[in-house]
């Protein structure tokens, strides 16, 4: 499996020249590119989030907590006096930081559920749910958010599995395949409690008719046809 570091620049830059692509073709604000790369890149490790190395998960506890914090102060902006507003800050970083990452570590195992595909969909579901009710973006902000950590999420995986071709004796290590699957059949137990969490956050997911109107505008593929390359010379020479 490839390592921490790997994931990371792989996964932010992949997200990153797509977030580029989103801004250039007008669907989104370079806010909204900034919180797309941020969340390809989080998505890209992700999956490890069950991992035994303690740095890594770490570093992506306290990611999401200051996202999660962030994004709940976004979303009372107005409401709220900057004293009530910093408390809210410090208030979801701690929690999502501390208990929630020690009820997640005690009740995980490493490469268990987490890198499968219906894990992919339940973060999808999850991340367009939370970032629509909780933190208020637009239904298709959220759809097209979740995407990005999707987006991430596969990436890793991909990694994963090309990590364990051995290129130079072309062989298989003993971790091919354990990556990208549909579902755990070793964790049995907890692939269908993620099966039922996936299947309950359905009911909770923001709507899809206005992500699905603006994918599939044809105007956007026009857009993106006509500025893909240069008009006239590259770099205006
Ligand atoms: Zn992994």
């Amino acid at each position: 499996m490839a390592d921490f570091k790997t994931h990371l620049s792989v996964a932010g830059t992949l997200s990153g020249v797509l977030a580029v692509g989103c801004l250039q073709t007008g669907l989104a604000e370079p806010k909204d590119a900034l919180l797309f790369f941020t969340l390809g890149a989080v998505g890209g490790i992700l999956p490890d989030i069950d991992s035994d190395h303690s740095i890594p998960v770490n570093i992506l506890f306290s990611c999401l907590a200051t996202l999660a914090a962030f994004f709940s102060v976004f979303s009372k902006i107005g409401a709220y006096s900057i004293v009530e507003s910093i408390i809210l800050w410090v208030a979801v970083f701690v929690i999502v930081r501390y208990p929630v990452f020690e009820l997640f570590k005690r009740s995980t195992v490493h490469r268990g559920v987490f890198h499968s595909l219906l894990a992919a969909v339940f973060f999808c579901f999850l991340s367009a749910t939370l970032l629509h009710d909780v933190f208020a973006l637009p239904s298709a902000l959220a759809w097209l958010s979740s995407c990005f950590i999707v987006f991430g999420y596969l990436i890793h995986l991909l990694l994963d599995e090309l990590y364990s071709v051995d290129m130079m004796g072309i062989r298989l290590k003993k971790s091919f395949g354990t990556a990208l699957k549909p579902i755990s059949f070793t964790y049995l137990k907890a692939s269908i409690a993620l099966i039922i969490a996936t299947l309950a956050l359905y009911f909770f997911v923001p709507e899809l008719a206005s992500f699905i109107q603006v994918v599939g505008d044809v105007k956007l593929y026009d857009v993106l046809r006509n500025n893909l390359l240069p008009q006239d010379g590259w770099f205006g020479f």
